[in-house]
């Protein structure tokens, strides 16, 4: 592990522990504690006092913001992110075998048994990505879709930290390989009228939070810069290879060629789908003159490995139609 990171103890006892007593909190059907102070504030109280109450009830309310976002309990300790303990704690890493170079899970016995240690998704051993590896710390669904959900949809900034902190141990990992000189970290930009919309750009704020757990130690340097998102792009949902690539082209330009000409690039984004955001962004930067790209995402779209291959041959089909 670089020096600098701490690892995942840091994470642990990074306030997201449950209780030493394993004492759990029971959703009472009160409605919380918000709304049992509220019924104080009783018609016999002098205006005074009732004013002092609901001052002292919205203070409360902003310390303690109801209810955990996710699962619905009560919230019992002062933090800025609502969001319940044991949901952050029910966050965990990947498990499991998963492709040397892209992250998808291999399920398939046979893709271990090469003599290669590191085992490729059929994906990877028939294409060769644009970028060295790509890496995620957990499985997109569940609690962590839901916290990336807050972050983008819901404005709920705080996420941004947790994510980043699990943005820094998938870096870490990615650390191990890199090489000797400073690595640029490059969050996947994205078009200025949706940044304006939603008021920052998640990967941006997610790459600076994990920069402060200093995963490569002193050899990331965030440059947000070096890269524009020139146009917004179409959903990729229901699109077979061939046509989200189609969808990507040209979306992406290098703002700062000179910036990054021979220099290993780390690139981050939220959520890791089917790989076509970052495999553009790999390209285009490689073609601007970079030397090598690791992806880093906070969450990856895992599919099994026997459906994988039947998209595959439709992906293959459609890209052998279109030359
Ligand atoms: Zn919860
Ligand atoms: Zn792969």
């Amino acid at each position: 592990m670089p020096a600098g990171y701490t690892g995942k103890d840091s994470f642990a006892g990074g306030g997201y522990a449950l209780p030493s007593d394993g004492g759990r909190v029971v959703f009472s059907s009160s409605g919380g504690l918000t709304r049992d102070s509220g019924s104080k504030v009783a018609v016999r109280e002098p205006l005074f006092a009732s004013w002092a109450s609901s001052l002292a009830e919205s203070l409360f309310a902003t310390l303690f913001p109801s209810d955990c976002r996710l699962c619905g309990a009560p919230l019992v300790k002062i933090s800025r992110l609502p969001v319940c303990e044991e949901c952050l704690s029910a966050m965990r890493p990947m498990a499991g075998g998963v492709c040397s170079v892209c992250g998808e899970r291999l399920v398939s016995p046979h893709a271990f048994s090469g003599e290669d240690a590191e085992p490729k998704c059929g994906l990877c051993r028939r294409l060769d990505p644009p970028f060295a590896k790509a890496a995620a710390y957990g499985s997109y669904d569940g609690g962590l879709r839901e916290l990336i959900h807050l972050l983008k949809y819901e404005q709920v900034r705080p996420a941004a930290r947790v994510l980043g902190r699990m943005l820094a141990e998938v870096a870490a990992g990615l650390a191990l390989s890199f090489g000797e000189a400073e690595v640029l970290l490059v969050p996947v930009p994205l078009h200025v009228g949706k940044v304006r919309r939603r008021g920052f750009n998640q990967s941006d704020l997610i790459a600076r939070e994990a920069l402060k757990f200093k995963p490569a130690g002193d050899r990331l340097a965030l440059a947000p810069a070096v890269m524009e998102r020139c146009r917004e792009t179409q959903s990729q949902i229901g699109l077979t290879r061939h046509q989200r690539r189609e969808n990507m082209r040209g979306a992406f330009a290098v703002a700062q060629p000179e910036a990054i000409a021979g220099r290993e690039i780390l690139l981050v984004d939220d959520v890791f789908t089917t790989g076509t955001t970052v495999s553009e962004c790999a390209r285009v930067l490689r073609r601007a003159g970079a030397s090598k790209i690791w992806v880093a995402t906070v969450a990856r779209t895992l599919k099994a490995e026997a459906q994988h291959a039947v998209l595959e041959t439709d992906d293959a089909l459609a890209m052998a139609a279109h030359g």
